[in-house]
């Protein structure tokens, strides 16, 4: 079976087109700027020329439109008609408490994930408006959605709830959600493989860092706790994101500045973090430039930032009663070989001890990077988030035909 995942965000649109028959993938791309003047979409079908179109894209059914096209174009497509296409997989952040897994899209589940849009404003929306598209420009081929909440919805309610008045859980349902679930999912599975040890014997602490982060401490394979909260901005301090805080920080800040409600959440999400410790960038390339050069906001930001993660690292081990396997993911934590041996280096007190001519290599595959006599199982992993949504949607359109 042919299939496409869609990852839409409000301006951008990611896609895959996969072969499921060996999971290859055929196809991916990116449309980029959609409702602005200029939008770009990047195509780049397996084994070809990457091939940049500009043009006008006012919206997403445009935009899968123009996907469309490149995937049957002579030059640069990969399929002869569109009705290859058997399935189509949404990736939607948040999935409340009403998506414990990947559903099939029908009616109720739309209106559902309509219900969600307060509680992720900026994520929930334009994943309507990508099935929205996907249905008009595909009608009659199944679609499936998939949630980077839904991972977590195995947390208990001792971790799930916030100490704070249990009315505006049952009122506004304000709980801890979770973030990045395909990724802590999808990783923790393959160090079970890579180990040849079963997950039902394994305490693993996933660190998916990238611009955003979150951490997981997996127990039996089930999500136990995780670092993102209500929304992305709890936890791990990120590229622009605070992460964890003081909550009174947030009204002191806004009564001493006279800020907004828009103005402060611009603030902790768009302006903190990274970026605002070193003042110049959000990007660890950049921080870590800085460090090695000895500039002192960069390198104060640097130590910032691995603290905070060797916190949580220390943390979910209390709460797991100990780690077997720690796993580094996503843009940082699969290149950054600093941060990993910053971060280990004061670990020692659990028996983290890394190799670190293993912790240099890059591979792109799984890879153990902690020395024989390490207590713990270090390892690096490649995510491949689009692969889970690829894989659950093919089941659900079997499970349902
Ligand atoms: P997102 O969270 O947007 O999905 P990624 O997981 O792709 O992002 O991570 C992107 C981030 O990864 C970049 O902002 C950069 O900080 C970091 N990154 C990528 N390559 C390197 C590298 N070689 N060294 C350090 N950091 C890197």
């Amino acid at each position: 079976m042919k299939l496409l995942v869609i990852n839409a965000g409000s301006s951008s649109l990611k896609y895959q087109l996969y072969d499921m028959t060996d999971e290859s993938v055929l196809a991916k791309g990116l449309v980029e700027r959609i409702g602005m003047d200029s939008s770009i979409l990047t195509h780049k079908p397996t084994g070809k020329e990457e091939v940049t179109e500009v043009s006008e894209i006012l919206e997403h059914t445009t935009a899968i439109r123009k996907v469309l096209d490149k995937l049957v174009d002579q030059e640069h497509g990969v399929l002869n008609s569109v009705d290859e296409i058997q399935a189509v997989g949404h990736r939607v952040v948040h999935g409340g408490e009403y998506f414990k897994s990947s559903a099939l899209v029908t009616p109720e589940a739309k209106a559902e994930i309509r219900r969600l849009f307060d509680l992720a404003p900026l994520h929930n929306p334009p994943a309507i408006s990508g099935i929205t598209a996907a249905e008009k420009n595909m009608p009659g081929v199944p679609q499936v959605v998939v949630f980077d909440t839904a991972f977590h919805q195995t947390m208990e309610e001792k971790v799930f709830l916030y100490p704070i008045p249990k009315v505006l859980y049952k009122k506004h349902h304000v709980r801890r959600y979770g973030m990045h679930g395909t990724s802590h999912y999808y990783v923790s599975r393959i160090a079970s493989e890579y180990l040849n040890r079963p997950l039902e014997d394994l305490k693993i602490i996933t660190c998916h860092i990238g611009n955003g982060g979150s951490l997981t401490a997996v127990k039996d394979g089930k999500s136990m706790d995780t670092s993102m909260g209500l929304t992305p901005l709890e936890g791990l301090m990120m590229g622009t994101r605070s992460g964890d805080l003081d909550p009174a920080v947030v009204t002191f800040v806004m009564n001493k500045e006279e800020l907004s409600i828009s103005e402060v959440n611009s603030m902790l999400n768009k302006h903190s973090g990274l970026l605002a410790i070193s003042g110049s960038s959000s990007d660890m390339r950049d921080i870590t430039d800085g460090l090695e050069a000895g500039e002192p906001n960069a390198t104060l930001a640097f130590e910032m930032y691995e603290y905070r993660l060797r916190k949580y690292i220390g943390s979910y081990a209390a709460a797991m009663n100990g780690v077997d396997v720690i796993v580094f993911t996503a843009g940082v934590g699969e290149n950054s070989a600093i941060v990993r041996e910053k971060v280990c280096e004061n670990l020692t007190y659990l028996g983290v001890e890394i190799d670190p001519e293993l912790n240099k290599i890059r591979s792109g595959e799984p890879r153990r990077i902690s020395s024989p006599n390490s207590k713990v199982e270090v390892l690096v992993v490649p995510t491949n988030e689009e692969l889970v949504i690829a894989r659950d949607t093919l089941r659900i359109v079997e499970e349902n035909r």
